[in-house]
């Protein structure tokens, strides 16, 4: 308590100067007394000044103390203290004015044991409080009960006999809150030197709290933008790596219920006609919704997210629903529960929703290609099925003919059964192709894996192709070593893997050309390579040399029989098998391809 020591002289001050007036005293006494009462002036000047330097030094303790933190709870706590300490009050509060709502907040209090700013016993500080921000102006009293202000307030009675000292909170000058202190009168009375100090602290004061409290909500703000993001950065990395639509659909309805607090929801995408609503998500699927229902209507033409206050009279839920769209519409996300969405709430399933719509585009067309393969190999198996029986009798009666056995035949039909039997084998090998890959494709291409002996199955394929090979005139070097391991494959699909790649070194090598059939063993794998100096491959030909079709333009290749469906099943077997497959190549110098086969860990 800063009361002035030196209005405790100004009794003996008055004293002097009665006695320094009264006639019939002897003139000793009154001079005496003027002497005395002159002294007294003095002191009582020196004191004040003395008083004020303390003050000051005061005040600048404590205003040091400030600005140390950024953390607002720490410096209101720290204002207060230093209230406190300033003012030798008995006990004080804080508030602070929300700038969202005006409403006051009492922030920290000291000595105001269980009691709230509502209460009763608060009515007097309340009404003190008010004052002071309305009009921006502190207030010191030194009796509440007999201040004209306060006098009529009907709780003044238990507030009786105590000394108020009040202060705005002013920062850019807006007024953000007020300190309040007290004391009992018989503990002492507060002075207006008192209340310019403390409105010297509170402008200080005021400044540092407005500081702290945009830090933390910045930092808060941003924390939270940072979480939300990072969640967004999870919820992308999830969504886009599903492209089952059904798994899509729960898993972006999974987050939408996290990320609202909703006890509930659904999603409802359109059929292919683009115009009925039906819902997908798992508790009731097929559900269709007709457009004029309130929530798809008012979402649909809101385009954004839209909340609905609940119903109970229809035993409704609060929902949020907001649409699903990229550039075409997809349909509708809602989520539930039983009390209203928060704003963030709403701002959270706009961001999902945009997010989900894309992957959910994305995983629509994966499913329609899908489907379509799924059309094709279908209608291919059965095609490739319906062939093989004609194509096979067509085959065995052309080679009865040519074998004589219906009768001799002359060198012209020899030729013409010639030309059946090699365009059957053709079809055969297309037939073959397609019938893989529609297997592989469908994932029903069974393998027989076994351990098998390489070296056997290498000398199988070159035996077959020998002739063909010394038809023109092409030589053929073999360096495959006899003790090659046995591998873990189906025999059978080695043999047409390396059948289909030297049959391509073949028919991509010109008359007298060099076939090399090389194995060898490498990290417990068997490497097969087939080199030719053949035509060799262009770069540009070189990036779709295993895609389905893919036949170089190349007139010398074309003058070749073939589909460009070889590589391509080659390549899907190869990997089947647990290996892999490539090639080097130069256009005009020639290719070498090569695949790896697994070691039989058994063998
Ligand atoms: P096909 O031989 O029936 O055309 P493939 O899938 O076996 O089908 O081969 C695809 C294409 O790759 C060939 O048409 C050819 O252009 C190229 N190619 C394959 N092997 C060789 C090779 N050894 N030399 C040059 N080009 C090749």
């Amino acid at each position: 308590m800063m009361t002035s020591k030196s209005n405790h002289l100004k009794p003996f001050h008055k004293l002097l100067k009665s006695l320094e007036r009264q006639p019939n005293l002897p003139v000793e006494v009154t001079r005496s007394a003027a002497q005395a009462a002159e002294s007294l002036t003095q002191l009582t000047a020196l004191l004040a000044e003395g008083e004020e330097q303390s003050r000051l030094v005061a005040l600048y303790r404590v205003s040091s103390m400030l600005g140390g933190s950024l953390n607002l709870d720490e410096v209101l706590n720290q204002v207060m203290d230093a209230v406190i300490e300033l003012t030798r009050a008995e006990r004080g509060f804080l508030v602070l004015i929300t700038p969202e709502t005006g409403d006051l907040v009492l922030r920290v209090a000291r000595n105001f044991v269980g009691e709230s700013l509502s209460e009763e016993s608060m009515q007097v500080s309340r009404t003190v409080i008010d004052t002071v921000i309305r009009t921006g102006q502190g207030i010191v009293t030194t009796n509440a009960q007999e201040d004209p202000r306060f006098s009529r307030q009907e709780s003044v009675i238990a507030f009786a006999l105590r000394s108020i000292l009040c202060a705005p909170l002013r920062s850019r000058g807006n007024v953000i809150g007020a300190v309040f202190v007290d004391n009992r009168v018989q503990t002492g009375l507060f002075a207006e030197a008192d209340l310019s100090m403390l409105n010297a602290f509170a402008s200080q004061a005021a400044v540092t709290i407005e500081n702290a409290r945009l830090y933390t909500q910045t930092d808060q703000t941003l924390a939270a933008r940072v979480e939300e993001l990072e969640i967004l950065s999870q919820i992308d990395r999830e969504l886009n790596r599903e492209l089952e639509l059904e798994h899509l659909v729960a898993l972006t309805l999974d987050w939408a219920k996290r990320g609202t607090q909703a006890t509930g929801g659904w999603i409802a995408l359109y059929e292919r006609d683009g115009t009925t609503l039906a819902r997908v998500s798992a508790s009731d699927p097929g559900l269709f919704l007709a457009p004029t229902e309130p929530v798809v209507r008012q979402t649909l033409a809101n385009g954004a997210p839209t909340a609905f206050a609940p119903d109970p009279a229809n035993a409704l839920p609060a929902r949020l629903a907001v649409p699903l769209q990229t550039a075409n519409p997809l349909g509708l996300l809602v989520v539930e529960r039983p009390d209203e969405f928060s704003e963030s709430a709403s701002k959270f399933l706009g961001r999902l929703a945009s997010r989900a719509a894309s992957a959910l585009e994305n995983a629509r067309l994966f499913q329609a290609v899908q489907d379509a393969n799924q059309a094709k190999s279908k209608f291919v198996s059965v095609v490739s099925h319906e062939l093989r029986l004609p194509m096979t009798s067509i085959k065995g009666y052309t080679d009865l003919l040519l074998q004589g056995i219906v009768g001799p035949i002359n060198d012209s039909q020899k030729n013409f059964l010639d030309v059946i039997r090699n365009n059957v084998e053709r079809m055969r090998i297309l037939v073959s192709d397609l019938s893989d890959i529609s297997r592989i494709e469908t994932g029903r291409l069974r393998l027989e894996n076994a351990a098998v002996p390489m070296f056997g199955l290498v000398e199988q394929v070159v035996k077959s192709l020998h002739p063909k090979i010394q038809e023109r005139e092409q030589t053929l070097e073999i360096d495959v070593p006899q003790d090659l391991p046995y591998c873990y494959v189906d025999p059978n699909r080695v043999i047409q893997v390396l059948t289909n790649l030297v049959s391509n070194a073949w028919k991509y090598t010109p008359n007298g050309g060099q076939i090399t059939v090389r194995a060898w063993v490498q990290d417990r794998y068997v490497y097969v390579e087939v080199k030719d100096n053949g035509l060799g491959i262009g770069a540009e030909d070189q990036r779709k040399i295993f895609t389905q079709f893919f036949r170089s333009e190349d007139e010398k290749v074309r003058e070749q029989t073939g589909w460009g469906l070889g590589l391509n099943v080659t390549k899907n077997l190869v990997e089947l098998m647990g290996g892999e497959i490539g090639f080097t190549s130069t256009l005009g110098e020639g290719s070498t391809f090569w695949f790896t086969v697994p070691i039989a860990e058994t063998a």
